[in-house]
């Protein structure tokens, strides 16, 4: 078994750097003027023709990433969210610039098993929202694009939320000090008492708590839970094994996602390897085919992980942006997050394409 040093999962919670943090949480969610002229930028491009696809290299594909679709065009903070609307303009585009492949397929393509097609694309959603059988498949199917959903089996048919959203559901329902003391952690508490706007205040305790050890994570969110119970809404419901065979059953991929979507690099190796045993078991029970693919929860992974993950499926996809080619390692394969305006995601595919281009080797005369 890869040694890891353990030191790094136990860092003592007296020494968090709040201001780091806080910097991160701010950068997720402000924008300044320079984003929101990019953003004119990317609209103007692509409306003017200019974020058509570019043809991919030979051996080369995408892989996209999404969680959710939800009804709204808003999120809780009043902030731009993907909805079925702008999904469909998604799946437009897609379909018209793009080959799109099971992910399983692109990635037989990219191990020289099969033939890869020219522009080749796969979809994926993680974590298995009830809204990828309700909202997303009616939309892929009318577009004909096929797509692999990655289920984390511990919440499939229960009410629990994923914590990062329930967090954000607590922090928008109640008084931000209210919900820093339910938490009863000296970090979560020193933020709360830094004056900032519930929105910032809720990321940065979302970033602290991503980088606790997994167990430490859940006792915190356990008390917060116990204080302020919120019943899950329907945009984060998650799917049930009757609708997991449904999806299958419409030419959806099923790929595991972890049994409990813990941060495996928070984990013990020997933890690690239970969660991917047990996911990839309740999978091969549950639908009663083995699951070959594997998504990192929050893309997060390291030498160690990556190896047990070797051992119990073919490929596994990151969070970390870029095009897929023969020469990507089939365990850590790239993926584009895909942003909510259609014109951001041409420009996001784009950019990428640019980025690869100007790496790619010049091939000999
Ligand atoms: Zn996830």
């Amino acid at each position: 078994m890869p040694i890891r040093n353990q030191v790094a999962l136990e860092r003592p919670r007296n020494q968090v750097d709040l201001e780091r943090l806080v910097l991160r949480a701010r950068s997720g969610i402000e924008r300044r003027w320079t984003s929101w002229l990019a953003r004119g930028v990317k609209t103007l491009s692509y409306y003017g023709g200019f974020s058509a696809s570019r043809p991919l290299g030979e051996g080369e594909a995408v892989i996209l990433f999404y969680h959710k679709v939800q009804r709204r065009p808003v999120g809780v903070w009043g902030e731009p969210v993907l909805d079925v609307r702008e999904f469909e303009r998604h799946a437009l585009f897609l379909a018209r610039e793009y080959q799109p492949v099971l992910l399983s397929e692109l990635v037989a393509g990219l191990a020289g098993r099969a033939r890869l097609p020219r522009r080749a694309l796969a979809l994926t959603f993680d974590d298995g929202y009830r809204n990828n059988l309700y909202l997303v498949a009616p939309i892929l199917a009318r577009h004909g694009i096929p797509a692999t959903v990655f289920v984390t089996t511990g919440l499939v048919g229960t009410d629990r939320w994923m914590w990062a959203y329930e967090l954000e559901e607590l922090f928008s329902r109640n008084p931000p000090d209210q919900v820093c003391r339910a938490s009863g952690d000296p970090a979560i508490l020193r933020l709360g008492s830094l004056g900032l706007r519930p929105r910032v205040l809720m990321m940065a305790c979302v970033e602290y708590l991503k980088e606790l050890p997994h167990a430490s994570m859940l006792g915190i969110v356990e008390r917060m839970r116990a204080s302020l119970p919120v019943p899950v809404n329907d945009e984060n419901r998650f799917l049930s094994w009757e609708e997991v065979r449904e999806l299958s059953r419409q030419g959806f991929e099923i790929g595991a996602h972890t049994e409990n979507h813990p941060i495996l690099t928070r984990l013990p190796l020997a933890e690690v390897e239970r969660e991917l045993r047990a996911c990839r078991d309740t999978l091969e029970e549950k639908l009663g085919v083995r699951p070959t693919l594997f998504s990192y929860p929050n893309g997060a992974t390291d030498p160690g992980v990556t190896e047990l993950v070797g051992r119990y499926f073919e490929a596994a996809v990151t969070t970390q942006s870029g095009i897929c080619s023969r020469a990507s390692g089939l365990l850590e394969l790239p993926r584009i997050g895909a942003p909510v305006p259609v014109s951001e995601l041409a420009f996001e595919l784009t950019w990428n394409y640019l980025r690869t281009e100007v790496a790619r080797p010049v091939p000999a005369p």
